[in-house]
């Protein structure tokens, strides 16, 4: 009998499947190591790709009211004062006065430290953003911040965007890229880090008609992490309280997932008003206004904003996914990602390597990988050959076998069923297709 052994898969068990199968990587690793920042390898950065691509489809090819951007990371220095990064985006912090460690304030139960049991300095505001300077000279004229949100660029480029679009409101501007922030206690793997990607749309709507958008995306962005295959009693809403709010929102409810070290954000979707574009509007004394030109009204457009990170999507990806088994005695791990974004979405393997079945398989292969990401084996026994593509996360597996030969038919192996079932080679392409499913 086949039995689930584990249901909830540990970090450790996590991370150590990453390293292996080459997911995830920490930087600098032969360096020892920066425990903040994180590198994709040949699997992790096809996964991240896919699910990028799922995001970037959902909101721009698949909707006729949103454009794309894809503004720099350096910005002049001034966005983040206007913004509120410079003066308010700080956590308060508290030192350890005998082993020097350093915490969130916010971390801290008590008042001793929770490494020594040292005594700990006053809470004191420490800015998130990172500095670094533009030009030769290291002088406070040229220092530039790395962007610690994405949607500044989106802000400062709302007339370069409505201009050549010829969009009138309601409309939106997408963008997925890096930003980082110098967090105080990174952690959780990829869940917090200092380098990260976030996919950030903002939606311009008309003052009065904010909340029905807010309840829109906020339906929309729940249903794209079901469309991307998370279990739903995985999925949370969390409202904000008026204390947790950040300085630019009216309103604000994250989209959480129950990871295995807590149920933590995975998206914001925040109202953020006219705080931004009146904000820029000010500093710069460029109009940043809209006018109507059937209803014959001005006004500055309120902004709902859906702001996600691909590094933590992709962890409840693997998270939701892992799952260990027990086939005829013999453990299985399974990464059972959604077919739309696996790394791998086709495996291709002779069943033995002769009787001209290595042949037949490079040919098969050769014509999936104008269709799909391949992958090809004839190393080792096909039970060991599946086993690897199901820890990889791979859901089909196209076998090539002596009834080939005969008469063109192979097996497509099913990574969570592990059944077979037998079609024609030239079906093959249309046979997949289907079950992979639309990635839009
Ligand atoms: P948290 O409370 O977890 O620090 P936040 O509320 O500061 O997150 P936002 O400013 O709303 O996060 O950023 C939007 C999204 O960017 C988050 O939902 C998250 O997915 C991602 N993100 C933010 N900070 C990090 C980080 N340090 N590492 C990875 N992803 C992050």
């Amino acid at each position: 009998m086949d039995k689930k052994i584990a249901e909830n898969v540990t970090m450790d068990r996590l991370v150590s499947l990453c390293k292996r199968r080459g997911y995830v990587f920490q930087s600098s690793e032969i360096y020892g190591g920066v425990g903040s920042c994180w590198d994709y390898g040949p699997m992790g950065v096809e996964l991240k790709r896919n699910i990028c691509d799922f995001w970037w489809k959902a909101m721009t090819q698949a909707r006729d009211d949103i454009e794309g951007i894809d503004a720099a990371i350096l910005m002049h220095p001034d966005v983040w004062v206007t913004s509120g990064h410079v003066d308010g985006f700080t956590d308060p912090l508290v030192d350890c006065k005998k082993c020097k460690s350093r915490f969130r304030a916010d971390d801290i139960e008590g008042s001793a430290c929770p490494n020594c049991g040292g005594e700990l300095t006053d809470p004191r505001q420490f800015n998130l953003m990172f500095k670094t300077f533009m030009g030769p000279v290291e002088d406070d004229t040229a220092v530039v911040y790395l962007r610690p949100e994405t949607a500044q660029g989106i802000y400062v480029n709302f007339l370069n965007v409505l201009g050549p679009s010829r969009r009138k409101i309601p409309f939106g501007i997408a963008q997925i890229g890096k930003a980082f922030r110098n967090e105080i206690s990174p952690g959780n793997f990829i869940f917090r880090s200092r380098e990260f990607e976030q996919m950030e749309m903002q939606f311009f709507v008309k003052p009065e008609e904010d909340q029905k958008w807010f309840d829109y995306w906020k339906e929309q962005r729940f249903n794209w992490y079901l469309a991307l295959g998370i279990k739903e009693e995985n999925l949370r809403w969390h409202e904000h309280g008026p204390d947790e709010l950040a300085h630019y929102a009216k309103t604000a409810f994250d989209i959480e997932y129950s990871f295995p070290f807590g149920v933590k954000e995975l998206e914001g979707i925040h109202n953020r008003t006219d705080f931004d574009l009146s904000r820029h509007k000010d500093a710069t004394g460029v109009d940043l206004s809209y006018f109507d030109d059937q209803t014959k009204e001005r006004y500055i457009p309120h902004i709902i904003e859906t702001s996600g990170g691909v590094d933590r999507t992709m962890l409840a990806c693997l998270v939701d996914g892992y799952r260990e088994e027990e086939v005829r005695g013999e453990k299985r791990v399974v990464l059972g990602l959604s077919p739309k974004v696996a790394p791998i979405k086709v495996a291709v393997f002779p069943l033995v390597k002769r009787d001209g079945m290595p042949e037949v398989a490079r040919k098969v292969y050769a014509d999936l990988q104008k269709h799909f990401k391949c992958f090809y084996d004839e190393k080792s026994a096909v039970g060991r050959r599946y086993r690897r593509m199901d820890e990889v996360g791979t859901p089909f597996c196209v076998t090539i076998d002596s009834q080939t030969l005969e008469d063109q038919t192979v097996t497509i192996r099913d990574r969570d069923s592990m059944e077979q079932s037998r079609v024609a080679i030239t079906q093959l392409p249309q046979v997949l297709t289907e079950k992979i499913g639309p990635t839009v």
